[in-house]
């Protein structure tokens, strides 16, 4: 599934240049991760590389609005880097 930032994220700049989707963007107050982008970071890191680098505990969490299979998310990593060879 996706991650979603919560409210405690401090804005600390770390997660967004890490993201090798480019899902992390900063929207009115805080930091936010577009559902469409995000893959859990599957097809480059073994975990989340932004829950890895983020300071505050438990401010960036699995996405209960977004549940998707690995399947599904392996389809997302295709379709975002390798749509070209589709
Ligand atoms: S889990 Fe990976 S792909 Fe998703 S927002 Fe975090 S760094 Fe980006
Ligand atoms: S690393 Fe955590 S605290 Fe820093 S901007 Fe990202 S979500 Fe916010």
């Amino acid at each position: 599934m996706a991650l979603l930032i919560k409210k405690s994220c401090i804005n600390c700049d770390m997660c967004e240049p890490e993201c090798p989707n480019q899902a992390i963007s900063m929207e009115d107050e805080i930091y936010q991760i577009d559902p469409a982008r995000c893959t859990e970071c599957v097809g480059h890191y073994d975990e989340p590389t932004c829950m890895k680098v983020c300071p505050i505990d438990n401010t960036i969490i699995h996405d209960p609005e977004h549940r998707e299979t690995n399947e599904e998310l392996w389809d997302k990593f295709v379709l975002l880097h390798h749509a070209d060879k589709l």
